[in-house]
């Protein structure tokens, strides 16, 4: 066979192919898994945007190539919701570009700023893109542990200067998946001060910032001087459930989202105009959000209370569907894993999947209905 190229060997190898085979094979014994796996919403599509998507779809001028950075119509739409929910002043021109997804912005990114010897600075437990991007476009990636006692921000006073000065991206990602964090304005000003030091960029994911049950996370751009130096990623997949339509945004300083668009305009051509539509109605109407949050905050509950009966301390997370714990004393991440599963036919991620540092750690993700996360919980607590 033809052999892969040395950036493909290089990603990190699967680590739940074990796991996966394992929830096969109890699948096909007749067990009724509960797959706390994967933070994929199930709940549809609120209505009112599927309605405005059918209407889309039959407009022949959606269904010639978009334009690259997206429609005016969507960034304008962006610009609008940004006022309106961070109060952040965007140019629906240079500062808003569409992306099929946040994860193709993220994923693009150091291509357009990465050079062999350039470190990006990743969060460990993290969301695996921004370590994989990094090794695929050459860079190294750095981890940066997010720990516990520091409220999952980045502990970036353990990165040594020699790492900075050779720091081309930070990518952070709040409110945090996997572990649930929240930023704070003093963490977001101080990350903003070292990137003006080091002159590195900020690639904040904003994926959850609307999946929240206390106060609405702030956005980086609302520091003062942030836009001289971040960027924010976007998406509609948490917020309206809408992982498989594949639309996000990347926001900000428009010097670096012209190198992102640049390595885009190269290798895609942009989003469905249709489904641009659709996120415009989206974006500006909110349809069924309060009742999304509503819906996640009632699973929530009902886990922790499930965990703290099987005496696992646990913190109702205030942002996220992701519920992040401690897993018992005497277990690794992986051991207490395959045990949910065999014992209990409950599929849990390892914090080790995340990263060294997520270690101790294992998240659940409660994208099932009421009863399922009940019964998961149930079954835990009978380990
Ligand atoms: C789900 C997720 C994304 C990607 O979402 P898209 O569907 O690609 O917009 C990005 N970042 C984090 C942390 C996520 O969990």
């Amino acid at each position: 066979m033809v052999e892969w190229a040395e950036r493909l060997k290089k990603l990190p190898a699967y680590l739940f192919a074990e796991l996966d085979e394992k929830k096969a094979k109890k699948i096909a014994e007749g067990v009724d898994v509960i797959d706390m796996g994967v933070g994929d919403p199930d709940l549809p599509t609120p209505t009112p945007i599927v309605e405005a998507m059918k209407k889309a779809v039959e407009k022949p001028e959606h269904h010639r190539y978009p334009t690259y950075n997206g429609m005016k119509a969507f960034r304008e739409a962006v610009a609008r919701w940004y006022k309106r929910r961070f109060n952040v002043e965007l140019d629906p021109e240079k500062e808003v570009v569409a992306l099929i997804g946040s994860k193709e912005g993220i994923a693009h990114l150091p291509f357009a700023f990465v050079e062999e010897k350039d470190v990006v600075l990743v969060p460990d437990p993290g969301y695996p893109v921004y370590h994989s991007a990094t090794v695929l476009a050459g860079g190294q990636p750095y981890h940066v542990p997010l720990r516990e006692e520091l409220g999952f921000l980045p502990d970036l006073e353990s990165v040594s200067k020699d790492v900075l000065e050779r720091t081309k991206i930070l990518f952070i990602n709040y409110p945090n998946n996997p572990t649930a964090g929240m930023a704070t304005k003093e963490a977001f000003s101080k990350i903003v001060e070292l990137a003006k030091e080091y002159n590195f960029i900020v690639a904040h994911d904003a994926a959850y910032s609307e999946i929240y049950y206390e106060e609405p996370p702030i956005s980086i751009l609302e520091i003062p001087g942030a836009k001289d130096v971040a960027i924010e990623f976007h998406s509609l997949s948490k917020t309206f459930n809408m992982t498989g339509w594949r639309i996000g945004m990347a926001v900000g300083n428009p010097e670096i989202l012209k190198g992102l668009l640049k390595v885009k305009t190269n290798i895609d051509s942009g989003v469905f105009q249709a489904v641009q539509e659709a996120a415009i109605f989206a974006l500006d109407n909110e349809p069924e959000l309060d009742r999304i949050r509503a819906t996640y905050k009632r699973r929530i509950d009902i886990f922790v209370e499930g965990l703290r009966k099987a005496g696992i301390d646990v913190k109702p997370p205030k942002a996220t569907f992701y519920i992040w714990f401690k897993v018992p004393k005497g277990y690794t991440s992986m051991e207490f894993a395959n045990l949910a599963l065999d014992k209990a036919g409950v599929l849990l991620t390892p914090g080790i999947g995340f990263g060294v540092y997520g270690e101790g750690y294992a998240r659940a993700a409660l994208c099932m209905p009421d009863e399922r996360v009940e019964e998961a919980a149930n079954r835990i607590a009978s380990l």
